[in-house]
């Protein structure tokens, strides 16, 4: 339930909670000067790059850039969401947490509480009747390779064949009624009899669990004749499509290991991964990628690998996807399967050792994939050809956010086509990318607007290491440097996040933390990574006393020559216009303050 925890209370428990603690309760932490370290719990490695800071409270990993503060170890250890990360601090600490319920809440929340555990109770009943004797199920599961613990593990069922209201009369003897069932999407009502039927029957169930591994609906697969092939829960008040993944609950704590998830299309390729080893595959449930899949992701891994039979429906569906993955950061990668072939097959043919060796040859990154299947469609030799492919691939070139991999992408497709880059760059730019222009071609503009020269947004963001966490530097900084403050986009957020803080905010990081906005992960990067340094108060002292000066004269000089540039060459004042004389008026002053600088 989202319910709204207040302020004071996120504070509070916040200033109970030591992070070193509650970190060292998972994994062992080592001391190393004013930190603690570790080897990071959220992604493998030999030598620690996990710090632990006791001074600002957070938490950061320089290999795999996870952390945050004590909450959000917590939400990204144990697959929580905020509010829940909160509560289970609070009752660490004994901080209890107000509930503010609307009656429509309630009623809302104590209907959710009902309908799962009507899908518990049917996930059981099916679980059961595959257990029970000789059936269909079995034999399939059997034919299949499946052992009965990963059968366990997935809680796979067996909807039985002849019996039309079996779980319905089940779950009716319960107290459960035929409405709600309805409700759940588990049955049906016949219009000649007014009689509830199962819509699940003669199918191999899958129990689809969100992430902490609470049943929220089923798949079913025909095991006879009959139609359709699976058949799967509707959206209901505890499902939605669009953000769950099967087989995540099974899969998480792998995914988090080898930083790397494995998506794959259908049920059965997710259990006959898990059945051969792979523990890390999970399945989209036959949409394309949302956002909210992304967040989810996002809690295990940057890194995705995909893995569908390349023909399929389900894999047009999920490329259509990717560009939302990408743009939440994930590293997407593309595994190309033998034609013909789903993981299933592949997996029950070369088994685990085949599918490693699958993986490391045949896994192309998506710009590289996008290429291939280019180059296969079109004819790379002749002009329109070229021009073709260049088309096909200028809007994944221009979702790629990494500079350098752009570049070097762009080089790679001119060689392939045998053209100059400067070609290519060209031909993206009549695409309507503009952001394409190689480095070279950008103008250097006099506005305003422009960021800082290099040598001065250096100082600027050692500068802001200083500013974020000491709140003197910060209004000093504020007042001398007015709106020189902050250049980069991430500096003028980090700027109005802090000066909306309040007053009683005394520049402890870890609580600024929590003011950041879920889907700002940029910003959130961006501040833990100015949090990485210790600073003593003294040495801040100094800097500020000698890291202001520096871009304070940087903003003077580049302010300076901008109104050069606006001001004609010659010419009597007298001659110039009032917006020039207000230029040069400004141009004098700012050789009086450059002056007081030096002095
Ligand atoms: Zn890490």
């Amino acid at each position: 339930m989202a319910a709204f925890i207040p302020q004071e209370t996120i504070d509070e428990i916040m200033a109970r909670t030591d992070i070193v603690e509650l970190i060292g309760g998972y994994i062992p932490l080592v001391r190393r000067g004013k930190n603690h370290v570790a080897l990071c719990p959220f992604h493998s490695e030999d030598t620690p790059s996990f710090s632990v800071s006791p001074d600002k409270q957070i938490f950061y990993c320089f290999g795999c850039q996870k952390g945050g503060n004590a909450a959000h170890f917590v939400m990204e250890i144990e697959g929580l969401t905020f509010p829940e990360a909160l509560r289970k601090l609070a009752s660490r600490v004994g901080v209890s947490v107000p509930e503010y319920v609307s009656p429509a809440h309630k009623a809302a929340s104590a209907e959710r509480q009902t309908m799962l555990r009507l899908h518990e109770l049917a996930a059981d009943f099916f679980q059961a009747c595959l257990g029970a004797g000789d059936n269909q199920a079995g034999a399939y599961l059997r034919k299949r390779g499946i052992s009965a613990q990963v059968a366990r593990d997935f809680k796979l069922g067996y909807a039985p064949e002849e019996d039309w209201q079996a779980l319905y009369a089940h779950l009716s003897s319960q107290g459960y009624t035929g409405t709600l069932l309805e409700k759940a999407g588990l049955a049906g009502k016949s219009s000649k009899n007014d009689r509830y039927y199962d819509k699940f029957h003669g199918r191999l169930i899958f129990p689809i669990a969100d992430y902490r591994g609470q049943v929220v609906a089923f798949g079913g697969r025909v095991l006879g004749e009959g139609q359709p092939k699976y058949l799967n829960s509707t959206q209901t008040m505890i499902y939605n499509k669009s953000a769950n993944l099967y087989g995540l609950p099974q899969a998480g704590a792998a995914i988090r290991q080898a930083n790397l998830a494995v998506i794959m299309e259908g049920y059965i390729d997710v259990i006959s991964a898990h059945q051969h080893g792979v523990n890390n595959a999970v399945a989209s449930l036959g949409t394309a990628f949302t956002a909210e899949h992304g967040r989810l992701l996002r809690r295990y891994t940057e890194r995705v690998l995909l893995a569908y039979d390349g023909d399929s429906a389900g894999a047009k569906a999920a490329q259509r996807g990717l560009d939302i993955l990408r743009s939440q950061d994930i590293e997407v990668r593309i595994l190309v399967l033998p034609k013909g072939q789903d993981p299933d097959d592949f997996l029950r043919e070369q088994g685990h050792a085949g599918w490693d060796k699958l993986v490391s040859k045949y896994s192309y990154d998506i710009l590289d994939y996008l290429l291939e299947e280019a180059l296969a469609k079109h004819d790379g030799e002749s002009a329109s050809g070229k021009g073709a492919i260049v088309r096909e691939l200028t809007p994944a070139i221009a979702k790629t956010k990494s500079l350098v991999e752009r570049e070097s992408f762009i080089a790679k497709l001119a060689r392939r086509l045998a053209v100059s880059p400067a070609t290519i760059y060209a031909d993206l730019k009549k695409g309507g990318f503009a952001r394409a222009a190689p480095p070279a071609d950008v103008a250097v503009s006099n506005s305003l607007q422009q960021p800082l020269a290099a040598k001065a947004s250096e100082t600027l963001q050692q500068l802001w290491r200083f500013a974020v966490a000491d709140k003197d530097f910060f209004f000093r900084a504020r007042m001398e440097l007015g709106e020189y403050f902050a250049s980069t986009s991430e500096q003028k957020e980090l700027l109005a996040l802090l000066e909306g803080m309040g007053d009683d905010y005394n520049f402890q990081p870890a609580l600024l933390l929590n003011h950041i906005p879920a889907e700002n992960e940029g910003l959130r990067q961006y501040l833990l990574k100015l949090l990485q340094i210790n600073v003593s108060e003294a040495e801040s002292q100094k800097w500020s006393r000698e890291l202001i000066p520096i871009v304070r004269a940087e903003a003077l000089q580049r302010r300076n020559n901008e109104i050069q540039n606006a001001l004609p060459l010659s010419g009597e004042p007298d001659s110039f216009s009032p917006e020039q004389r207000r230029l040069l008026q400004e141009k004098q002053a700012l050789a009086e303050q450059k002056h007081a600088l030096k002095g």
